[in-house]
C-alpha cells in the first residue's frame, strides 16, 4: 500500500521542528522511519505533516563523558553500536542493540525513535528504564527531563504530549562491579522479542547485591519485575533458582495471549531467562545476550 497524502518538512533548528508540529494535531516528528513509515504504509498512521528532523545539528550529538552516554535524536542505532568508546561507558547498549532488527534497518533507525515508538516489544526501552536513562523533551513549553521509569505508559504510548520532541537520551555510566546486559526469545534472530529481559545487576562480591530487571515483549509494556528483583538478592548462583522462577512467573502475571506466543508460554520462558542470566552474569560478566 501507499501512505494517504502528507505534507513534508525539513527544519535547521529544535525550535522550528516544534513550531512546525504545532500546526497540525496529525503532525508527527520523522526520525529513522522504520517504524513510522511502514505504519504509513498500512495507513495505521496518517500524519499530514512530517516533521524530519535528520537536518537538525543539533540533535546530531553522540557524547561519551565520565557521566556516562548521550545520544542526540536523529543519531542511528548503528553509529551508537559500533561507538567502541559507547561499549566502554555503557556495554548494555551494545549488548541490547545486537537484538535490534538488522544491520539495514539500524543503519536508519534511531535511537530515541525507538524510545518514542514504545513499541512493547522492543529492547530499548526495557534497557533504557535498566540503566535509569534519562529523556531530554523539548517542546511548546519549553524543555524538561523524565526518567524512563516514568516514561512508558502503555503499547506505543509515552509520557510525550504532542508537539514534543525528545532531543536526546542520556545513559548513565554502568556504576564498577555492576553487569548490564539483555537477553530474549524471539522466533527469529532480528524479529521482535516474544519474551526479553533487561537488567543492571550488582555483582561485585560474586553474589548479587542489588538489581533492575526489566521485562519487555511479555505485556502491553516494559515493566520493572519488583518481585524477581527482590528475590534475586543474595543469589550467588549456588542453588536451582526455583525461588527466582517463580518470582519472575509470579511479575508476568499480566502477560499477553497473541498469535506468537501464549501467556503461560511467556510467563514460563520469563523464568528460564531470567534464572539462566543471572548464572551467567555471574559467571562471566555479560548474560547470555550477544
Ligand atoms: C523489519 C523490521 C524489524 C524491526 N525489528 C525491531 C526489533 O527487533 N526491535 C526493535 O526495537 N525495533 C525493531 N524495529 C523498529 C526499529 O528499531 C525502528 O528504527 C525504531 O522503532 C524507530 O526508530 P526510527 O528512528 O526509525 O523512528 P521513526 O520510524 O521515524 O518514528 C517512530 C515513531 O516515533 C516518533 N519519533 C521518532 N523520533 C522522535 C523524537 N526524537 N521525538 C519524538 N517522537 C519521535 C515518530 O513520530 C513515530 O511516531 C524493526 C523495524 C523493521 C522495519
Amino acid at each position: 500500500m501507499k501512505p494517504a497524502v502528507f505534507d513534508y518538512y525539513r527544519p535547521a533548528t529544535v525550535e522550528d521542528a516544534v513550531a512546525a508540529l504545532g500546526t497540525s494535531e496529525t503532525a508527527k516528528v520523522l526520525a529513522g522511519g522504520q517504524s513510522l513509515i511502514p505504519a504509513m504504509n498500512f495507513r495505521l498512521a496518517q500524519p499530514d505533516l512530517l516533521v524530519d528532523i535528520g537536518g537538525v545539528e543539533d540533535l546530531d550529538r553522540l557524547e561519551v563523558g565520565s557521566e556516562g552516554v548521550m545520544i542526540g535524536a536523529s543519531v542511528t542505532q548503528s553509529r551508537v553500536m559500533s561507538s567502541d568508546e559507547v561499549a566502554g561507558a555503557v556495554p548494555g547498549l551494545r549488548r541490547a542493540l545486537g537484538h535490534v532488527a538488522h544491520l539495514q534497518i539500524r543503519n536508519r533507525g534511531t535511537v530515541c525513535g525507538s524510545l518514542a515508538h514504545a513499541d512493547p516489544a522492543a529492547e530499548l526501552p526495557a534497557l533504557a528504564i535498566a540503566c535509569g536513562a534519562t529523556m531530554f523533551i523539548r517542546g511548546p513549553a519549553g524543555e524538561r527531563t523524565v526518567d524512563a521509569g516514568d516514561f512508558f505508559l502503555g503499547p506505543f504510548w509515552t509520557d510525550l504530549a504532542h508537539g514534543e520532541i525528545i532531543t536526546g537520551v542520556h545513559f548513565p555510566s554502568e556504576p564498577a562491579g555492576t553487569v548490564t546486559f539483555l537477553d530474549e526469545l524471539a522466533w527469529r534472530a532480528g524479529d521482535f522479542a516474544i519474551t526479553g529481559l533487561a537488567a543492571a545487576l550488582a555483582t561485585g562480591d560474586g553474589t548479587v547485591s542489588g538489581a533492575r530487571m526489566v521485562s519487555f515483549g511479555v505485556s502491553g509494556v516494559a515493566s520493572r519485575m519488583t518481585g524477581a528483583e527482590q528475590a534475586v538478592l543474595g543469589f550467588a548462583g549456588g542453588d536451582d533458582g526455583s525461588d527466582l522462577y517463580e518470582a519472575a512467573y509470579e511479575d508476568a502475571a499480566d502477560a499477553v495471549d497473541d498469535v506468537h506466543a501464549t501467556a503461560e508460554y511467556r510467563r514460563e520462558a520469563l523464568g528460564a531467562l531470567v534464572v539462566r542470566n543471572v548464572r551467567a552474569a555471574l559467571a562471566n560478566g555479560n548474560g547470555r545476550g550477544v
